[in-house]
């Protein structure tokens, strides 16, 4: 009988998981399962219960449920406890853990196809939701100079500051020249260009753009916002380039997006699920492949 790994979310019926993972578990002849799970809000209870039954073995958790399922596991791990956001669950001994990938996969497609050394840069975080705090507490974890959260709600931004500032305080006490300076300024602070102007990283940890959203067409930054030589990278990763990168391009800065990280997050979760050394280069090809043939 086979065992099954979900993909928990709402909607997912466009997620690249299933093909890049299932592809990873068929390299290394693993009797898994790996399926979309379309899961309603009213359902995310019992859909979490249920990965307590024998043929489970775990999930990955995406938009709207990463802090949604965080009181319905038994055991998070350190990191996704600072950030706040699941987005793999794994079943251990009867025991539901919870753990946050999206931290690694971000700065592994930083280094591996971003080419950016994050340490000493400003950076610049446009949003404040699940992985907007992944990704600013794994870019003070890396000793950025300078993080400013921008977000619509403005309060989300200032909650995300403050964690982090208390976060750098207790990790690094008596260091103080070491430490990342976090700011957090509302969404109109944008339309002025001084935000932008001096940051080496602009990362969209927005949903503006995704395809098959109210949102798909649109960019958060205008063209003229955006610095020449500032590496612009959108976690959005449909469409191909997104809107946003395609201004940042016009603008003459460089450009990433978010299908590596994709990638790479689902890297360390087949690793948690199977303890098996994920397959990376089928799993990148999987993705571009399935990406190309998607409507
Ligand atoms: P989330 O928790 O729902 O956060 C959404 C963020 O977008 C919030 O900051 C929200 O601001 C902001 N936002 C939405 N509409 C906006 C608008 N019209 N104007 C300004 N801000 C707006 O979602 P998430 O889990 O963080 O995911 C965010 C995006 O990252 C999604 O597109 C997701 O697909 C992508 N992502 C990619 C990867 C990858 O591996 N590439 C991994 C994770 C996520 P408010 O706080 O004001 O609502």
């Amino acid at each position: 009988m086979p065992k099954f790994i979900g993909l928990i979310g709402y909607p997912v019926k466009h997620s690249l998981s299933p093909y890049f993972q299932q592809a990873a578990l068929d390299y290394h002849h693993l009797d898994i399962r790996y399926e979309a799970w379309e899961i309603s809000p009213e359902k995310l209870e019992s859909a979490i219960a249920k990965l307590r039954e024998a043929q489970n073995l775990g999930a990955n958790v995406t938009v709207p449920y990463k802090e949604a399922v965080l009181p319905l596991l038994d055991e998070l791990d350190d990191l996704a406890n600072l950030i706040g956001a699941v987005n793999t669950i794994v079943k251990r001994d009867d025991r539901l853990w919870g753990f946050n990938t999206d931290a690694y996969g971000f700065i592994e497609a930083l280094y591996k196809e971003g080419h950016f050394e994050p340490a000493g840069k400003e950076v610049v975080v446009l949003g404040a939701g699940g992985v907007a705090r992944a990704v600013s507490f794994a870019l003070v974890q890396r000793k950025v100079k300078s993080l400013v959260i921008v977000n619509r709600t403005f309060e989300r931004a200032k909650t995300l500051t403050d964690g982090l500032k208390s976060y750098i305080r207790d990790s690094s006490p008596g260091s103080r020249e070491l430490e990342t300076k976090v700011t957090a300024l509302p969404w109109q602070s944008l339309s002025s260009g001084e935000t932008l102007e001096h940051c080496h990283l602009i990362v969209n940890c927005t949903t503006i753009g995704m395809k098959y959203s109210s949102q798909e067409g649109q960019s958060p930054l205008s063209i003229e916002l955006i610095p020449q030589n500032v590496l612009v990278y959108d976690l959005v990763y449909n469409p191909w380039p997104t809107p946003l990168l395609q201004l940042a391009k016009e603008a003459g800065a460089n450009i990433l997006g978010g299908l590596a990280m994709l990638v790479y997050q689902g890297v360390a979760s087949f690793e948690l699920w199977t303890g098996r050394k994920a397959p990376i280069d089928i799993m990148i090809s999987k993705a571009i492949e399935a990406f190309q043939e998607m409507p």
